[in-house]
C-alpha cells in the first residue's frame, strides 16, 4: 500500500477510485553502451508501460527509487502525477533534497506522464496546452559519439569535453581542426547554431584559477576561423562546463565579444547565484543558467538576481516535465527565454521537446547528433526527425518513444525491480 497522502495534496478524486495502478517498477543500467544511464519503466494493472530516464550515479538513483520513493507509488494512481511529485519532494525536503532524490523524481515523472499519454492517446505536449509551435528549433553541441561516457566504460563524466579523433560524427575534432568545413557543412545540414566548449582545452591543462592571455589567445582560433568562413550566419554557444572562477571568467567573457556568441554558459560554478550575477554585470555577452541547477527554487533565485539571460534546464535532473514547465512558465514572466538540455539520454531529449512545444518562452532544444545518430539509435524505437535546424513534434501518445524492451532483462546486472506485494 502506499504511504498515506497529505490531506492537503489530496486531488478531487480520491486516489482509490482510479481504475489504474501501478503495479511494477523496472530499472536497468546500460554498462555496455550508456553506463552513467538509469533507465525506468512502471508498470499500470491496465497494461500501460510508462517510460524514464536520468543520468549520472544510476546505482544511487536506483536504490532512491525501489527502496524509498517505490513505497509510494506502487499500488497507487499513476494519473495523480502531481500529487506524487509533490509527496516526494517533500519527504526528500526533509533531508535538503538535492542531486539523487530530483534525479530519482525525474525520471519517475517522465514515466508517469508518459504513462497518462498512452491513456488519454494524446503526445505529452498536448496534454500540457501545446502546440506552440509545430517543430522546435535544435541547435547541434559538438560532441562526439562517445561524448559523456568514460574511455574505461566505468559511470561518471570523463570530467572535460571531448576534444576527440579523426572519424564521423566528431564533431568536437572537427572544430579544433577543420572550423570552416565543419561550420559550412552544419549550414548545408540546415542547422543555424552550435555550441562547443573551446575553453575546456586550457581548463585541463592549466585548472580554472585563471586563464592566461596566451590560452585565451588559442582558443579564439577556431571560434574565429568558422567567423572568418561563415560570418554570422551560425549562433555560436560556448560552454564553460563550471570550471572557471570568476576572474578568468570575465576575461573570458571579455575575450569573447568579438566572436558575438549568442550564450555563454557555465563559465561558472553555480555555487554562488550572487557570483553569478555579478558575472553577468560584467560580462558584454548574455550568459546562460543552468543545467546544473534543481528544480524552481533554484531558479527563482537566478531570476529574481537578474544573473541570467537564458535558462538552461534539464528535464531529468531539474525535477522532470512538470518542474521544468513550471519553470519555463515562470522564467517567461521575467521575459528570459528558456532553452533545454540534452547529452543526457533520448528521453531527455524527448522531454524538453515536450516541453518546447507547450510553452511560448521556450527558444531552443539542445542535440548532439553524434548521440542522436549513434548511442540514441540503440536505446529508443522511433528516431527524432531532424530537418533545417527544427525537431519534427512526436506524433505518438505520451513521450512517442519507447525504450528498448531488451534492456529490461532480470539477469542483467544491475537490473532492480519491485512489485505490488
Ligand atoms: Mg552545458
Amino acid at each position: 500500500m502506499p504511504e498515506t497522502t497529505p490531506k492537503s495534496y489530496l486531488p478531487a478524486i480520491p486516489l482509490d477510485e482510479s481504475e489504474h495502478r501501478i503495479v511494477k517498477i523496472e530499472s536497468a543500467i546500460l554498462k555496455e553502451s550508456f553506463p552513467s544511464l538509469l533507465v525506468i519503466r512502471i508498470h499500470t494493472n491496465t497494461g500501460f508501460i510508462g517510460h524514464g530516464e536520468t543520468y549520472y550515479a544510476p546505482h544511487a538513483v536506483s536504490a532512491m527509487l525501489h527502496d524509498w520513493m517505490g513505497r509510494r507509488l506502487l499500488g497507487s494512481d499513476p494519473l495523480a502525477i502531481e500529487s506524487h511529485w509533490r509527496f516526494l519532494y517533500e519527504r526528500a525536503a526533509n533531508f535538503g533534497v538535492r542531486g539523487t532524490e530530483l534525479r530519482a523524481i525525474s525520471a519517475i515523472d517522465l514515466a508517469l506522464w508518459d504513462i497518462f499519454g498512452q491513456v488519454t492517446q494524446q503526445p505529452i505536449y498536448r496534454l500540457l496546452g501545446g502546440p506552440v509551435r509545430n517543430c522546435v528549433p535544435v541547435y547541434n553541441s559538438l560532441a562526439n559519439p562517445n561524448y559523456g561516457i568514460r574511455p574505461d566504460g566505468s559511470q561518471g563524466w570523463p570530467g572535460y569535453g571531448v576534444f576527440g579523433k579523426p572519424g564521423p560524427l566528431e564533431d568536437s575534432y572537427n572544430f579544433f581542426n577543420n572550423p570552416e568545413e565543419l561550420a559550412h557543412e552544419l549550414l548545408e545540414s540546415g542547422y543555424t547554431a552550435f555550441k562547443t566548449w573551446a575553453f575546456d582545452k586550457p581548463a585541463h591543462e592549466h585548472g580554472g584559477m585563471r586563464i592566461s592571455h596566451d590560452d585565451i589567445e588559442r582558443a579564439l582560433i577556431p571560434l574565429r576561423r568558422v567567423r572568418e568562413a561563415v560570418g554570422n550566419k551560425l549562433e555560436i554557444m560556448i560552454d564553460g562546463h563550471g570550471f572557471f572562477m570568476l576572474p578568468a571568467a570575465i576575461r573570458i567573457a571579455e575575450a569573447l565579444e568579438e566572436i558575438k556568441p549568442l550564450w555563454i554558459e557555465d563559465i561558472i560554478k553555480m555555487d554562488s547565484i550572487e557570483t553569478l550575477a555579478n558575472f553577468r554585470e560584467k560580462s558584454p555577452v548574455p550568459i546562460s543558467a543552468s543545467e546544473m541547477l534543481l528544480s524552481r527554487a533554484d531558479f527563482a533565485d537566478v531570476l529574481n538576481k537578474r544573473a541570467a539571460d537564458y535558462i538552461m534546464v534539464d528535464p531529468t535532473w531539474a525535477g522532470g516535465i512538470s518542474e521544468c514547465i513550471r519553470i519555463a512558465h515562470m522564467a517567461q514572466a521575467y521575459n528570459v527565454p528558456t532553452t533545454t538540455h540534452d547529452c543526457s539520454g533520448p528521453l531527455t531529449l524527448m522531454a524538453g521537446v515536450h516541453i518546447n512545444a507547450a510553452v511560448p518562452g521556450c527558444c531552443f532544444q539542445e542535440t548532439a547528433r553524434a548521440h542522436i545518430k549513434t548511442i540514441y539509435k540503440d536505446l529508443i524505437d522511433d528516431q527524432p526527425q531532424i530537418s533545417n535546424g527544427h525537431m519534427a513534434l512526436p506524433t505518438k501518445p505520451g513521450l512517442g518513444v519507447k525504450l528498448n524492451p531488451d534492456f529490461f532483462d532480470p539477469s542483467r546486472e544491475g537490473y532492480r525491480s519491485s512489485d505490488v506485494t
